[in-house]
C-alpha cells in the first residue's frame, strides 16, 4: 500500500508504528488469542496498557504522578466543554476567544454560571492571538484554547502572569510543542488531532485543584464527576479500549524520539510551508497575519487573496496528481488548510510545496 499525503484536520494522520501495532492487537494482543476488543478492560493485561499510557502521559508532559492524574474519557473535548465549568464554576469564569472551539467553550460554560470573555479575536475573524487582558483575580480560573484548528492561530508562549487556575484545551497541539505544563491546572484535547483515533478524551488534572472543588455534590451525574473518574481510575465505566490502546502507542512513538525532537521538527516543517507562502509574490497568502500567531499544527491559506475557483482546483489537483488528501480549508473559513502533525513526515511538507510552485506557474 501506498500511503496518501494525508493532511487531515481530524482525525489525522497517525505513525504507520502505530498502525501496524493497533492492526495486530486488534486482531491478536500479545499473543492471548483475542483481539484487545474483546477482552475485559478489568483484565491484568489491559491493566498494563491503560498505566503504562498514563505513565507515559505524564512523563512527556514533565509532570509528576504525585502532582497530576490523567483521564481517558468518551465524549470528545465538546463534553469537556461542559464538564470543566460543571466542575469548577462557582462565581465566574474567565474564557479567551481566539475561534470556533473557544466560542463552543464559551456557550457550554454560560449554560452553568457567569463567563467573562476577557479577550477575543472576533473581530478580525480570529486572525491572531490576543497579548493583552486583565484576568479577574476572584473568578474560578481562565480558558484558553492553545491551538485554534480551523483558523490556524497558536499560543506560542504560556499565558503569563495567570494568578488563578489555567486551564486548556489543547486538541489540536499537545504533545507536539513543549510547553510548561506546570503552570496548566487542567488540560484536555480529543485524541483525534495528534494521538490517536477518535472515541477517547485525554484529561490532565492537578490533584490540588480537584481538592480545592468547591461545587456541591448532590445531584452530580456521575459521569460528570471528575472526581468518580479519577476514584475510579478512568474505569468508572467500561472506557474506549481500543483508542486507549493507540493513544498509548504512539506516546510511546513520542517518548522515543522525544518532545523536543517532536517540536524542532514541527517548526521546521512550518516554515518550510510559511516560507513558500511568503515567496510567492502574494499567489499564497497565510490567513493569519500575525506572524508569531501563526500555527505549527495547521497552516490556513489562500490563493490570489481567496479565489474559489482556484482553490477548489488546488485541491483537485494535490489528489488527482499526488495523492493529497484533505486540503480544503474548514466551511467556517473557506481556503486551504494544511494540517502538519506530528506524523506528518517533512517530507510530505516538501513534496506539498513543490506542488505548490508547479501549481503557481501554471495559474499565475
Ligand atoms: C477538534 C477540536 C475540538 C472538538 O473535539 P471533539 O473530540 O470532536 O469533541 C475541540 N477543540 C479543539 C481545539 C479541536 O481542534
Amino acid at each position: 500500500m501506498s500511503r496518501a499525503f494525508n493532511f487531515s484536520a481530524g482525525p489525522a494522520v497517525l505513525p504507520e508504528e502505530v498502525l501496524k501495532a493497533t492492526s495486530q492487537a486488534v486482531y491478536d494482543f500479545n499473543g492471548l488469542g483475542m483481539s484487545i476488543m474483546e477482552m475485559s478492560h478489568r483484565s491484568k493485561e489491559y491493566d498494563a496498557v491503560i498505566k503504562e499510557a498514563q505513565a507515559n502521559c505524564l512523563k512527556i508532559m514533565n509532570l509528576s504522578p504525585d502532582e497530576y492524574v490523567v483521564l481517558f474519557l468518551g465524549g470528545g473535548a465538546s463534553t469537556q466543554f461542559y464538564m470543566v465549568p460543571f466542575n469548577f464554576l462557582n462565581k465566574k469564569a474567565n474564557y479567551i476567544n481566539t475561534g470556533v472551539w473557544s466560542t463552543k467553550a464559551i456557550k457550554e460554560a454560560s449554560k452553568v454560571g457567569e463567563v467573562n470573555v476577557i479577550a477575543s479575536a472576533k473581530d478580525t475573524n480570529f486572525n491572531y492571538i490576543p497579548k493583552t487582558y486583565k484576568v479577574d483575580d476572584d473568578a474560578d480560573y481562565l480558558h484558553i484554547t492553545t491551538n485554534n484548528t480551523i483558523y490556524g492561530t497558536e499560543w506560542k508562549k504560556d499565558p503569563e502572569g495567570v494568578k488563578i487556575p489555567l486551564v486548556a484545551d489543547m486538541s489540536s497541539d499537545f504533545f507536539a510543542v513543549r510547553r510548561d505544563f506546570s503552570k496548566y491546572d487542567l488540560i484536555y484535547g480529543g485524541a483525534q488531532k495528534n494521538v490517536g483515533p477518535a472515541g477517547v478524551t485525554v484529561i490532565i488534572i492537578k490533584r490540588s485543584f480537584l481538592e480545592t472543588r468547591q461545587r456541591p455534590l448532590e445531584n452530580f451525574p456521575s459521569m460528570l464527576d471528575y472526581k468518580v473518574h479519577v476514584k475510579g481510575n478512568s474505569m468508572f465505566n467500561t472506557p474506549p479500549c481500543l483508542p486507549i490502546y493507540v493513544v498509548g502507542e504512539t506516546f510511546k512513538w513520542i517518548l522515543n524520539r522525544g518532545l523536543e525532537a517532536i517540536e524542532e521538527n514541527n517548526i521546521k516543517k512550518a516554515n518550510v510551508l510559511y516560507t513558500a507562502m511568503d515567496e510567492s509574490d502574494g499567489f499564497y497568502t497565510p490567513a493569519v497575519t500575525a506572524k508569531e500567531d501563526r500555527s505549527l499544527m495547521n497552516v490556513t491559506f489562500r490563493i490570489k487573496g481567496g479565489n474559489d475557483d482556484l482553490e477548489a482546483k488546488f485541491v483537485a489537483e494535490a489528489r488527482s496528481r499526488y495523492n493529497m488528501a484533505n486540503l480544503k480549508g474548514h466551511r467556517d473559513v473557506g481556503g486551504l488548510r494544511a494540517s502538519i502533525y506530528n506524523a506528518c513526515p517533512i517530507e510530505w511538507v516538501e513534496a506539498l510545496v513543490k506542488f505548490m510552485k508547479e501549481f503557481r506557474n501554471e495559474n499565475k
